[in-house]
């Protein structure tokens, strides 16, 4: 052979090894904050990559849903109805997800005082208001130094969560120093408001992961939130727009129905306009509700045991109304979460004050609330909108099945699952950091096609 013919069929192997690598089609299942972040870190590191993100609804944002509903005013405004807060350190990935992607300043925030106050539904005054910008307001000062030392507890949980796993929030709050009134007036609402579920779901969780929720930071005095202006969704939807349609095929409205293995590859079968399609892909990413994966994946036998572990991730229903009642929150003490129980401490709603965020937000309230309380704004005619949620519940078996999971589905080197609740505590915060480790999963995976 000639060296010239040689010099041309290495040429050849390597454009065609070069082919193979950026020829790599990815199937991304989930619109929402972890599946759009996902591909968007995979098209940084692979730009030749096809990727399809598949999403069941019209829209991308899963759970990030921005609403438009009318003020006090009349005035059409945006509202988060799901995910609407963040602060600067625990979702320091999140704002600079935004940064690197849309620019500098991508979005416009307010910001909140993030007060607090429980009262009996049938009793005048609260059992417990903090204070507002760090001022009193004639509150109890015993009551508050309590909640500080409450707050200390879990902060140091939070710094040496070693000792405390598998611990339910029950056995936690059982050792801790307080009246058993104190616990079951203050703390246990507490932290079933901060979850979004009663009393008696939240007693069965995994408390290293709930603390999380506000023990992000030493206690202090005042803290604050930050809160988007145009919504969480809205920018969801922004990076949406903005990637290469080239690169990134995003399908909405195209339910995922079935995933199986196929050789090397894996068979995607979705539906569109009720029609079945597929796509072979070479890697296959989940960004989506553990319980969904679970059935997607339920006719792959090689995935029989990912599906077993998949369904001890059990998940609770969320019901969020925004409305204009103002019976839902306590107007002589204005805080921005107000928790009202029944006399027997039990969870009755729990409610934003979305006022105190901006005047545009004026007289919207945003609760977690019963079926009930539901029924009852409806026929006051105060109901703006109503949505329903599932959110993971923490609770220890679900920590212990989440390490088993992860270690499973290491054993297929073109296969992640993704999504907020895979981080443990859900935020979207978590749901990026699981789209960064979708996108290491997918570097190793090419490093091996490539030897
Ligand atoms: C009421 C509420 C309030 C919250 N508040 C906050 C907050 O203030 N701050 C914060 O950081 N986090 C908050 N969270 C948590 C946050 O919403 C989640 O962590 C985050 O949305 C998880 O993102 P994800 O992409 O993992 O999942 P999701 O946002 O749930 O996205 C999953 C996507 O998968 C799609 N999907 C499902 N099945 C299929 C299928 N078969 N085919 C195709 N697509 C499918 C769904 O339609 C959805 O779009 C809140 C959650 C709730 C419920």
């Amino acid at each position: 052979m000639s060296s010239i013919l040689k010099l041309l069929l290495t040429l050849l192997l390597v454009f065609q090894s070069i082919h193979s690598f950026s020829q790599n089609k990815v199937a991304i299942i989930g619109g929402g904050m972890a599946g759009v972040s996902g591909a968007q870190f995979i098209s940084e590191f692979d730009p030749k990559a096809q990727i399809i993100l598949f999403e069941k609804e019209a829209g991308l944002g899963g759970n990030a849903q921005t609403v438009v509903v009318k003020n006090k005013e009349g005035k059409l405004v945006k509202v988060d109805i799901g995910p609407q807060y963040f602060i600067e350190g625990p979702w320091n990935d999140y704002i600079a997800f935004w940064e690197k992607t849309l620019g500098p300043n991508p979005y416009e925030s307010e910001t909140v005082d993030a007060s607090l106050l429980i009262q009996r539904k049938k009793e005048p005054k609260p059992v417990l208001v903090s204070p507002l910008g760090m001022k009193l307001r004639g509150e109890k000062l015993g009551k508050l130094l309590k909640l500080k030392r409450f707050n200390k507890e879990a902060y140091e949980m939070y710094k040496h969560p070693e000792k405390w796993r598998g611990i339910t929030v029950e056995t936690w709050v059982n050792q801790l120093k307080f009246e058993e009134s104190y616990k079951k007036e203050i703390i246990y609402p507490f932290l079933a408001a901060s979850l979004g579920t009663t009393v008696s779901e939240i007693k069965k969780t995994s408390a290293v992961d709930i603390v999380k929720l506000f023990a992000f930071r030493k206690p202090k005095a005042s803290n604050q939130f930050k809160v988007m202006t145009d919504g969480m969704a809205t920018l969801i939807q922004r990076i949406g727009e903005k990637m290469d349609p080239t690169q990134i095929t995003i399908k909405c409205s195209a339910p995922v129905i079935r995933v199986v293995q196929s050789k090397e590859k894996w068979l995607v079968t979705y539906s569109s306009n009720g029609v079945e399609q597929t796509e072979l892909v070479d890697f296959v990413i989940f960004a989506t509700h553990a319980d969904q994966t679970a059935k997607i994946i339920k006719s792959e036998p090689n995935l029989a045991e990912v599906s077993k572990s998949l369904k001890h991730i059990t998940y609770f229903e969320v019901k969020i109304a925004l409305h204009s009642d103002s019976s839902f929150v306590n107007t002589e003490k204005p805080s921005f979460l107000n928790i009202i129980t029944t006399d027997s401490n039990e969870l009755v709603s729990s409610t934003m004050n979305l006022s105190m965020i901006s005047d545009r937000l004026n007289g919207i309230y945003k609760s977690w609330a019963s079926t009930d309380a539901i029924e009852q704004l409806k026929r006051s005619g105060k109901l703006l909108h109503v949505t329903s949620f599932w959110h993971p519940l923490i609770t220890t078996d679900f920590v212990t099945q989440l390490g088993i999971l992860h270690r499973e589905v290491d054993q297929f080197p073109s296969l992640y699952l993704s999504g907020g609740w895979s981080e443990g505590l859900e935020t979207q915060n978590s749901a990026i950091i699981s789209g960064k480790h979708a996108a290491e999963k997918y570097k190793a995976f090419l490093s091996k096609v490539k030897k």
